[in-house]
């Protein structure tokens, strides 16, 4: 049985939370870092951003079961210059490369009004939002890039060659959450393709091609050997070859199409590389910026635009906090029986 029933569990956002972070300790992962994790997994889960939550569970698990993802990784993080922080992740997730940077990247933003972090040899498999809001909820402006393996064509090719490479912006605002927008370079993320193959429903047409290179509205001929399509065209491509560049080739990290995962069996995510710029208003000395964002934000709702990127996911994220969050029956017996199966913690 699948989808949402009256029976439905609910779990508050903390239940879960403990639940998810249990998964990955269960896999040897230092307690904080499995809730660093677990944070992102949840996040997407609770902001009802689910391409990137809950269904996600089982190839976190499979990679790290299979040995493609280091659960006790330790993140190096290197200082290149005064404005550039460069993290190995040693072959951990990119999520716990950043919380070991975070607290010096913001003191070289606030000292320089600039701060560069790449991390390299890392997986990413999760939203980007959550690592970009957290800063400009602090006050910067944050944009960031991660390349994932390839699953998108380029500028009128007919085989995968780039990632889906997300990217993400953050800005801080008056008196309210900050403003964030994250968008993959394809006109739909796999993880929404996964999610129309598991509904039984077709995608949008335009989406992807399948492995002869035809157009098609079929997840699984887009998920077998096809490709996804870039967003506009073009344009999306030249967005997700920016992706690979700032991602992977400035930090010294794997593009798309060298990743190898499909070689091992049960490797699902992607050895991705990730670019992070933080920007300080208050050191650029624009004591108006706060103003300022406010006043095109009041321009653009007086255009007649609906709502603001972010805002969905903010509602759903005051609905979960009191309501909590449903998880599908099956699918919490299988998080259950994660942390049950696990291969036992090792002493760190
Ligand atoms: P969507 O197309 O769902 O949304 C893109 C952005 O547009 C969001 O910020 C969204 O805000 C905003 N938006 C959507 N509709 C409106 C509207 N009507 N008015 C104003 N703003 C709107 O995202 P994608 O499918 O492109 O990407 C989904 C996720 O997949 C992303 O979080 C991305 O990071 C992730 N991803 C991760 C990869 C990885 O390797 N780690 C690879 C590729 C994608 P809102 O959320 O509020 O709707």
């Amino acid at each position: 049985m699948t989808g949402e029933t009256m029976t439905t569990p609910i779990l508050s956002v903390e239940e879960l939370t403990d639940l998810v972070t249990a998964i990955f300790e269960s896999r040897g992962m230092a307690p904080a870092d499995a809730r660093t994790v677990a944070g992102v997994v949840v996040a997407a889960e609770r902001d009802n951003a689910r391409s990137h939550g809950l269904q996600r569970m089982p190839g976190y698990v499979s990679s790290m079961d299979c040995g493609w993802v280091d659960a006790r990784a330790e993140p190096r993080v290197e200082q290149r210059t005064p404005g550039l922080l460069a993290v190995d992740a040693g072959n951990g997730f990119a999520q716990v490369a950043l919380a070991r940077a975070r607290d010096r990247l913001v003191g070289i933003a606030k000292q320089n009004g600039t701060a560069v972090l790449t991390i390299r040899n890392a997986h990413h498999f999760a939203a980007l939002w959550p690592d970009v809001e957290p800063f400009a909820a602090a006050g910067f402006i944050a944009l960031a890039t991660v390349n994932s393996r390839s699953l998108m064509t380029a500028w009128g090719g007919t085989r995968k060659v780039l990632g889906t490479n997300p990217m993400a912006f953050a800005c801080p605002r008056l008196g309210a959450p900050p403003l964030v927008w994250d968008q993959a370079s394809s006109t739909m993320s796999q993880g929404d393709v996964l999610l129309h193959r598991a509904a039984g429903k077709r995608l949008p047409p335009g989406a992807g091609i399948d492995r002869a290179g035809q157009a098609t509205t079929e997840p699984a001929a887009v998920l077998d050997g096809g490709a996804l399509l870039p967003f506009a065209g073009v344009k999306g491509s030249s967005v997700a070859f920016m992706v690979e560049i700032l991602s992977a080739a400035f930090g010294g990290g794997t593009f798309g199409f060298e990743d190898r995962s499909a070689a091992l069996p049960g490797a699902v995510t992607s050895q991705s590389s990730q670019f992070l710029l933080l920007l300080d208003p208050a050191a650029a000395g624009e004591t108006a910026f706060g103003a300022r964002v406010e006043a095109l934000l009041a321009a653009i709702a007086a255009c007649g635009s609906q709502r603001l990127p972010g805002e969905r996911r903010y509602a759903a994220r005051q609905r979960a906090a009191t309501a909590g969050i449903a998880v599908d029956a099956v699918v919490l017996d299988g998080l259950r029986a994660f942390c049950s199966t696990g291969a036992p913690r090792a002493p760190r």
